[in-house]
């Protein structure tokens, strides 16, 4: 049985539905949790504190920073997000599996300093299909909405760093791709707790 909590970085476009998926996937499965991350955007209406994000000024953040507070941080659409490195090794220690729902930038540095995660990206089914989703949520004003297209290509580009696409068409089917990638990865040989296999043999 696995000793450590794995880490299942996502990433996608905003818009493509990953938080809504990351939420489902999380309600779906046992022993499946988010990191919350701390950044200097503005709550939308709805979120909350501690729930959503962590809410701080740039001030606090760059403090945060220099007390290397963060495992990661990036500078995403002109506001600063970084993952907590206490919360993460804490549920990692605690044997919990954590989704980080982080951009592309982040996802390499975690990539540099952890050994296997899972790296899993969430397309859009189009960029036409995108867009609408990113006008429908209504919170977005225009040139904010053209930033965050604009960044989705770039995003996109990055597929190859990761180890599974899934493909939001159909909200069901990519929350049961998603679940079916985390089911599998809990399976992988390298996990398996050495001292138990040895008394297998
Ligand atoms: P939003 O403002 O729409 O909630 O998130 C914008 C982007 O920031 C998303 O791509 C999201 O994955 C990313 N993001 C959220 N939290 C973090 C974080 O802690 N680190 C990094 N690198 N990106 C994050």
């Amino acid at each position: 049985m696995p000793v450590k909590g794995q880490i299942f970085v996502v990433s996608a476009p905003s818009g493509a539905g990953k938080t809504s998926l990351c939420r489902a996937v999380t309600d779906a499965l046992d022993n499946l949790t988010h990191s919350v991350s701390t950044t200097t955007r503005k709550p939308r209406t709805g979120e909350i504190d501690g729930r959503d994000y962590f809410f701080v000024t740039e001030d606090r953040f760059r403090s945060m920073v220099e007390a290397g507070d963060f495992v990661e941080w990036a500078e995403v659409h002109g506001n600063l997000y970084g993952t907590s490195r206490r919360m993460l090794e804490d549920l990692v220690d605690r044997g919990i599996d954590v989704i980080l729902d982080i951009d592309t930038q982040g996802a390499t540095q975690i990539k540099e300093k952890f050994d296997s995660p899972v790296f899993i990206f969430i397309m859009p089914p189009s960029l036409e299909i995108l867009e609408e989703r990113l006008r429908n949520r209504r919170s977005d004003r225009d040139d904010e909405i053209n930033r965050r297209m604009a960044r989705a290509r770039d995003e996109i580009r990055d597929f190859r760093r990761y180890d599974f696409i899934v493909v939001n068409r159909d909200f069901d089917k990519a929350l049961h791709d998603l679940r079916s990638i985390i089911i599998a990865a809990r399976c992988r040989t390298e996990l398996l707790d050495p001292d138990w296999i040895k008394r297998l043999q």
